[in-house]
């Protein structure tokens, strides 16, 4: 496990004892004594995880993580909660300032390295997640551009004007770029299980298709007939 954690916490023995113990766990650490500070060092340094003591000189543990979750720059970045009293903790879930997880004082630091683990793994899928779907929202070959969500595909930054059969059939080969699917695959995932067509539908289809983003539909260069199998979208290996 890696990653770079600020700790927020004013008491100096537990500053020191927190920081030498993860460093020791393999972390980069960076500390910080109170919490105008903390969100200076949380902004400038974009911590992996923050954790955050309650009590502190300036403003408390409650203001520094609801500054934090209210900016869109560190809205995502995880916190794990200190406190010296189970009331507090009592507060803290009350007042659902979006904290990733909660920890009581004395503590014992093998818990916290695996709550540290816990939260920094699970902020990772969603950060892959969010990655993903970013990446899927607009898929771009050639001059080609399919925005997913928008449902629009252009050439050259021209749009097309495809039907949403169209649409689906051009998106799905072209997240399957290189692949064959077959047209009972096609047939399936485009009009789904309740239509009882016939996979010439998809031939038809595959056919208006090229009509629209094809120069010449006879030497198609974008979605390759494989004969008694199916169709593909053509991997030039570019
Ligand atoms: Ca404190």
């Amino acid at each position: 496990m890696s990653g770079k954690i600020l700790i927020i916490e004013d008491e100096l023995n537990i500053q020191e004892l927190l920081s030498f113990n993860i460093s020791n766990a393999g972390y980069n650490v960076s500390v910080s004594n109170n919490g105008s500070d903390g969100i200076i060092k949380a902004l400038s340094g974009m911590p992996d995880l923050i954790i955050l003591d309650l009590m502190l000189p300036d403003i408390d543990g409650f203001e520094v993580c609801k500054t934090l979750k209210s900016d869109i720059k560190t809205k995502s970045i995880p916190i794990i909660m200190l406190t010296a009293k189970s009331e507090e903790l009592d507060k803290i879930l009350g007042l659902e300032l979006g904290a990733d997880d909660y920890i009581t004082k004395p503590f014992s630091i093998r818990e916290l390295l695996a709550r540290m683990k816990v939260v920094l793994r699970r902020s990772k899928v969603d950060e892959d997640e969010k990655n993903n779907s970013e990446e899927n929202a607009i898929i771009k070959i050639d001059d080609l551009e399919i925005d997913c969500e928008k449902f629009i595909v252009t050439q050259n930054g021209v749009p097309l004007d495809l039907t949403l059969k169209e649409f689906e059939l051009l998106k799905l080969l072209a997240l399957n770029k290189g692949k064959v699917l077959t047209r009972d695959y096609l047939l399936d995932k485009v009009w789904g299980y309740e239509y009882s067509g016939e996979t010439r539908t998809v031939d038809v289809h595959i056919r208006h298709l090229r009509r629209k983003i094809e120069k010449d539909d006879n030497y198609p260069q974008y979605i390759e007939t494989v004969r008694g199998v199916g169709y593909k979208f053509k991997d030039k290996g570019v």
